[in-house]
């Protein structure tokens, strides 16, 4: 057994979060089809059923505790992996207009089979965060964006803001250093059209320090943004 059942139940409620039946049964093949697939290729660090029911599956969902997202709503993950934490988002809520983007191929494959597993649909778009933020279909289109463990904050949210309407979100998942990177992010914030609302502290009972930067979209961001990768690499804003 990949996944702690109970653990997970434990963690989402200390969230204030219930859980469908529905719901449950697709955590568990989920869990199972990641440590399967994780035997032959590199999805995760983190395999066991402890670890997948924590720091996977309850820390992605930690976004319904800091953030309300609507029924219907628009979402993209971006730098998804092996799909947190779009996935779990999207087990919570199938009604969830999700695209889960990365830039290697593999890890959308494996999303692509288990989704299909799960009977669950979502939109798969393998490309740079860089590049599909200059896309019409993408720009300012989504009204979430989401985000775990891809970059520092301020380099995120050149990835991110863009994706995200004016009045929409984006939703960062960052550590203990949440603070510091909210203080160096202050350029690029201003600069992409954000403003942090505020931070959400999150407690699992791993007892890891994790906090939601619940960052709004005030206005446009400028059309020279988000700029090229080698650009966003050599001067960050
Ligand atoms: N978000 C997942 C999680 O928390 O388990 C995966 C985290 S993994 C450390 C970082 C992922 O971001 C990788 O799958 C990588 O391919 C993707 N990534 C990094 N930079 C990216 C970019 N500029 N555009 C798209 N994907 C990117």
């Amino acid at each position: 057994m990949s996944y702690n059942e109970a653990l997970f139940l434990e963690n989402a409620a200390g969230l204030g979060l219930t859980v469908t039946a529905d719901a449950l049964n697709r955590f568990a093949v989920f869990s199972d089809l990641l440590c399967e697939k994780n035997k032959v290729m590199n999805l995760t660090a983190i395999t066991d059923a402890n670890g997948v029911s924590l720091g996977h599956f309850a820390d992605s969902i930690s976004l319904l505790a800091a953030a309300d997202i609507p029924d219907g709503s628009r979402v993209i993950d971006v730098g998804t992996g092996a799909g947190f934490p779009g996935v779990p988002l999207l087990i919570m809520n199938p009604s969830l207009r999700l695209t889960l983007l990365d830039s290697t191929r593999k890890k959308l494959d494996f999303i692509s089979e288990s989704l299909a597993s799960l009977n669950l649909s979502a939109e798969l778009l393998h490309s740079r965060a860089e590049e599909s933020g200059r896309d019409k279909a993408y720009r300012e289109s989504f009204d979430f964006a989401v985000s775990r463990a891809v970059a520092g904050l301020n380099v995120l949210c050149e990835y991110c803001l863009p994706f995200v309407k004016t009045g929409g979100c984006f939703l960062a998942m960052k550590g203990p250093g949440a603070q510091d990177e909210i203080k160096e992010a202050y350029t690029a914030l201003k600069t992409l059209g954000g403003e942090v609302e505020k931070s959400v502290p999150v407690s699992l009972t791993d007892g890891h320090i994790r906090n939601i930067a619940v960052i709004r979209k005030i206005k446009e961001t400028p059309d020279k943004y988000p700029r090229a990768s080698a650009q966003i690499a050599k001067k960050p804003l």
